[in-house]
């Protein structure tokens, strides 16, 4: 009895000891809301967490304060990823999940996401055939394409190049294009992984037609030509173009890398899928997730003749099954092929001019809450493996160094560049939508 006593004196000096009770903050409707929404396991860790920091203080004991401080952390989805927006200048950045998606594939996404006809035809109740929308979506972008597949990535493009057309047998590649494509991944060891054997022709520098030419024999399957998509050689360089190598007997499989459709003119040196057939690949394979703008796929594009039927065997190849995109990547592929400009193409082509007056008027507004802000010229890049030693003129806002880790921090977080001890938001890589959302998050760090 006395101790109940003792309870009670202490309940009055001390409030922290009356923590709400979980069941009472879970009936609450508002988290009962974000239970149906996030699932309960979320939800309950979130309230154990704020009651913590009631016992300590940081929180007061009141129903209400409780209510809303797990409301406030809980996340929008119950996935840990975080939405960041990129003010690094680097257009394609690999580790913010590189090309954004266009609102148009977003919303494919989001239809696709229920059960939906990707491999039926509704007009007879029978099966169809799966991805066929999203094909001839990419044979209407790619003039001289006669057949194209799609997988999960560029590598599993070449993965599905080397068991299914050199399973076994040789491809002659360039000593010059052995890429290491990111993390330790590396082209030759992937082909040799998928079973093809490699035969390598030339040196780092230099590799002319008669080393290719001299490597063709009865093991040959495939000449496979890799861009060399995130480093340049330069100085006594030379390497043989598709053109050459076309006449040589043997088919031709271009690895293009970024993914560009057709010719780009602040990027002329990176090869595009439509001049790539159009020099006489046979097959060309390329990322669906960096300059064409959309989701993570690997696109296979063969020309007519033999490169349609090599594309035929890759799509009937065991691997095939395997390397499949699933429907969301179809419908988000398909609606930035046929829908408005992605947000990577609007990026590439903005208009620096454009981009110093979004700045100025930032750092304007900026500073007007007595931020030191102040618009600069800032170099872009491609990045994510594309178009290596451009620089696209781009203007960013510059702050002091210390806002970059608290801008990390923010909802949504912001990824700036430090450079000379400023922190720089580039815009080249963001929509003028997000103008707004960068002052907010500034301003966020400010207060
Ligand atoms: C990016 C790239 C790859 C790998 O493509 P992923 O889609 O990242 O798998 C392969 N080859 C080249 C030339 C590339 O640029």
């Amino acid at each position: 009895m006395s101790s109940a006593g003792q309870h009670s004196a202490t309940d009055a000096v001390d409030p922290r000891r009356h923590v709400p009770r979980t069941d009472a903050v879970l009936a609450e409707p508002r988290v009962a809301a974000a239970t149906a929404r996030l699932g309960r396991e979320l939800v309950r860790a979130a309230v154990g967490a704020v009651q913590e920091r009631v016992r300590r203080g940081e929180v007061p004991a009141e129903h209400e304060a409780v209510v809303a401080a797990v409301l406030a952390a809980l996340p929008a989805v119950p996935a840990a990823l975080r939405p960041v927006l990129n003010a690094t200048g680097v257009l394609l950045h690999t580790n913010l999940g590189r090309a954004p998606l266009s609102d148009a594939a977003r919303a494919a996404v989001g239809l696709a996401a229920g059960t939906c006809d990707v491999e039926l035809d509704l007009a007879t109740g029978a099966r169809g055939p799966r991805g066929a929308t999203t094909v001839d979506a990419l044979l209407a972008a790619v003039p001289g394409a006669a057949a194209a597949h799609v997988v999960n990535n560029g590598a599993a493009a070449l993965a599905l190049v080397a068991a299914a057309l050199a399973g076994g047998r040789e491809v002659v590649v360039s000593r010059g294009e052995l890429v290491e494509i990111g993390d330790g991944f590396r082209i030759p060891e992937l082909l040799a992984a998928a079973g093809a054997r490699l035969h390598e022709v030339g040196t780092t520098n230099r590799t002319s037609r008669a080393d290719y030419a001299a490597a063709i024999g009865q093991e040959t399957a495939l000449i496979l030509k890799v861009h060399p998509s995130n480093f340049v050689v330069s100085g006594f360089t030379r390497s043989v173009g598709v053109r050459e190598l076309a006449g040589l007997g043997v088919p031709v499989v271009a690895d293009i890398g970024s993914g560009l459709l057709a010719p780009h003119r602040l990027l002329p040196d990176e090869p595009d899928a439509a001049g790539t057939l159009a020099e006489g690949a046979d097959v060309v394979t390329a990322s669906g997730d960096k300059l064409l703008g959309g989701p993570q796929a690997g696109l296979l594009l063969g020309a007519p003749g033999t490169g349609a039927e090599l594309v035929h065997a890759m799509r009937r190849h065991p691997l095939a099954r395997a390397l499949r995109v699933d429907k969301l990547t179809l419908a988000a592929l398909e609606a930035t092929l046929r829908g408005p400009v992605p947000p990577v193409r609007a990026a590439l082509d903005a208009d620096p001019r454009t981009l110093r007056a979004r700045a100025e008027r930032l750092a304007a507004a900026l500073a007007e809450h007595g931020v030191d802000a102040a618009a600069v010229g800032s170099d872009a890049a491609v990045g994510g493996g594309g178009a290596p030693g451009v620089t696209l003129p781009s203007a960013a806002v510059s702050l002091p160094r210390h806002y970059a880790a608290a801008l990390r921090a923010g909802d949504p977080a912001v990824l700036g560049r430090i450079e000379r001890g400023r922190c720089l938001l580039d815009l080249r890589a963001l929509g003028p939508a997000a103008d707004a959302d960068l002052a907010s998050a500034v301003l966020a760090c400010t207060s």
